[in-house]
């Protein structure tokens, strides 16, 4: 499958940073693989007129379950489609750790994110602590059953696997166990949605850069990378995707 390339901005970068978009799209306006960036809700309306008629996807890190409503600060699916956004990141351990965002609240997101249109990317990982208690697999497997939604189908969820200790820390599993996690997430999600299940993507994050990228991506099942720190900057970024 054709891999993707997602980059999370988080809460990063203002109007003069799309300059990297620009450089980004120059240096890579045919990349072999798909490109996505998320920016901050801020910057996704400028980021997709800047994207306009080039390979490069715009995301949400976030949306709400509801439709719409009183729920001030909140964002919802279908403003997010508005804006220009095809993908929206759901459950990033950020959001799970500030927000507290429950399994059960990613998963109603995801719905409304389906139900918007949008391809939602569901993140889960262990903690440094679960690692060390041998638990890893336990709490993937527990995530996945509870955020991914039922009506999920290859072509509208992407699960990004993130081990939460390896996020803007330098440091990443070892090859095996990353393999490990991703052929344990492809066949969950072929026990729950046969046959289809080979056609969901997904995305190691956690630490990806330039320098370990192309081994990351050579493993089985890995189809793509969530690149935070480094999506901040085109050349990194682009060199990420050539690596894909
Ligand atoms: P870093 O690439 O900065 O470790 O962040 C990963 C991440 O959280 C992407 O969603």
């Amino acid at each position: 499958m054709r891999k993707l390339a997602a980059g999370n901005w988080k809460m990063n970068g203002s109007t003069a940073a799309l300059a990297e978009v620009s450089a980004l799209l120059a240096a890579h306006p045919a990349p072999g693989c798909d490109m996505l960036l998320c920016p901050p809700a801020t910057l996704i309306a400028p980021m997709a007129s800047a994207a306009r008629g080039s390979a490069l996807l715009i995301g949400g890190q976030d949306c709400h379950a509801k439709a719409s409503g009183a729920h001030t600060g909140d964002i919802a699916a279908a403003m997010l489609v508005d804006a220009g956004a095809s993908h929206v990141i759901l459950g990033h351990s950020e959001r799970r750790a500030d927000h507290g965002e429950t399994d059960a609240q990613v998963r109603a997101k995801a719905e409304a994110a389906l139900a918007a249109g949008l391809i939602a990317v569901v993140c889960v990982g262990e903690t440094e602590g679960e690692r060390d208690r041998g638990v890893t697999l336990e709490v993937i497997g527990a995530q996945l059953a509870g955020s991914v939604p039922d009506a999920a189908a290859a072509a509208s969820v992407v699960v990004a696997y993130e081990p939460v200790w390896a996020i803007g820390t330098g440091r990443t599993p070892t090859l095996p166990e990353i393999a490990e996690v991703h052929s344990f997430i492809r066949a969950r999600l072929t026990e729950r949605f046969g046959e289809d299940a080979a056609g969901f993507r997904l995305l190691y994050g956690g630490s990806v850069k330039p320098s370990n990228a192309a081994e990351i991506f050579a493993l089985p099942h890995v189809d793509g990378a969530l690149v935070g720190g480094a999506s901040l900057k085109a050349a990194d970024f682009g060199a990420i995707v050539a690596a894909l």
